[in-house]
């Protein structure tokens, strides 16, 4: 495989053009990037069970990655998360990491992390503590195998607990991602709640997002956080803290377990006037936004080789567009934003 290799020692010297900023004049140092739209769970609130994936040879390559991400760094990217699709099924992902990792320290890159189902977590928690990479997150939906089986539509939760469990001896931060889901986990999520915390994981909640055009009829599986809050708030005490990752979650700390609980509630509760990040796909479309269709092709910008100045230029033009604020709401759930699931933009 050919990928440009970058050590440890070697600077990167990444020409300063400016950090980027968007229309609203709110400042973006936070990419999600997808490596594949592929996975091996199908999640029923994701992607239907028959999903139709991207062809490989739109797919960008290992060194195409590497330099889209360069490019972001020399425009004040800071954080890096890499998503997918499930990142870790894509062939040989780890040298991606490694290589991404040698820009930590030798650039103004600060942090990179990762978003797992954890089903191949257990090949790969060491290796990603050594490449610096200090938390991921883990989605996990339920802590009921039948339960996992019926919603991931596959029989992997002991490999998944198996993952959570090498990660945390590797001594990864976690955090435990978790939809609501209606009639599905609901019923258990303060024993999850209980459960991350006796672990020393943080966690979060998430409301789930009308996305994928495949994927209408929402309504029945939506629950508000803000129910989901007022019954906690019935067990426990929920304090909230200023905590802050940056991102849309709205912390409190829970009393009686010590640990930390957010709040992602898109539907319920709008996040956007501080929204920092962008999101590009595997192969190389760039969304400013989750619940737009609007987005900017960086692949061709990337393969034409016109160098940094047609990317900046790509870039600056997906930023001066990205939307005030996503549209999501109670009333349109069952009237998918955008046609292409969450799956394909890199959650
Ligand atoms: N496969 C990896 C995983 O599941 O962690 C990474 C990609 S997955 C698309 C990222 C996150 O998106 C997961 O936490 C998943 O629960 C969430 N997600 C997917 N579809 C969603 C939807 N329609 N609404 C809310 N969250 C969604
Ligand atoms: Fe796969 Fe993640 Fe979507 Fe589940 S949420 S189907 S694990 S991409």
């Amino acid at each position: 495989m050919k990928i440009r290799l970058i050590g440890p020692q070697e600077d990167v010297s990444p020409r300063q053009v400016g950090p980027l900023r968007d229309g609203q004049g709110r400042t973006v140092s936070y990419l999600r990037l997808s490596v594949t739209d592929r996975c091996d769970l199908r999640c029923t609130y994701c992607m239907p069970e028959r999903m139709s994936f991207l062809p490989k040879s739109d797919i960008l390559s290992f060194e195409e990655l590497l330099r889209l991400v360069d490019g972001f760094i020399a425009r004040g990217i800071t954080k890096l998360r890499i998503t997918g699709g499930e990142p870790l099924v894509r062939r040989d992902v780890m040298l991606l990491l490694e290589q991404l990792s040698h820009r930590l320290g030798t650039t103004s890159l600060r942090e990179v992390s990762l978003t797992t189902n954890a089903t191949r977590l257990e090949h790969h928690a060491e290796e990603l503590k050594r490449f610096g990479i200090e938390r991921i997150n883990v989605s996990l939906d339920t802590l009921s195998p039948e339960t996992f089986a019926q919603l991931t539509r596959k029989d992997q939760f002991t490999a998944v607990m198996r993952g959570i469990e090498r990660a945390r001896e590797a001594g990864l931060r976690i955090k435990i991602n978790t939809v609501a889901l209606r009639g599905v986990n609901e019923h258990e999520i303060a024993e999850i709640v209980a459960w991350a915390h006796g672990q020393g994981f943080d966690m979060s909640l998430i409301e789930t997002m009308p996305l994928g055009e495949e994927m209408s009829g929402r309504s029945g599986q939506y629950l508000s956080l803000q129910t989901v809050r007022a019954r906690l708030a019935e067990r426990w005490s929920l304090e909230p803290i200023t905590f802050s990752t940056g991102g849309p979650s709205r912390y409190v700390r829970i009393a009686e377990t010590g640990g930390r609980l957010g709040f992602i509630s898109p539907l319920s509760h709008n996040f956007c006037d501080t929204c920092n990040r962008v999101r590009v796909t595997c192969t190389g479309m760039l969304y400013t936004c989750l619940g737009h269709e609007g987005g900017v092709d960086l692949r061709d910008a990337l393969r034409a080789g016109t160098g940094q100045d047609a990317f900046d230029a790509a870039l600056d033009r997906a930023l001066i567009a990205k939307p005030a604020r996503h549209d999501f709401s109670e009333a349109g759930l069952d009237q998918p934003a955008t046609r292409r699931t969450m799956s394909v933009t890199g959650g």
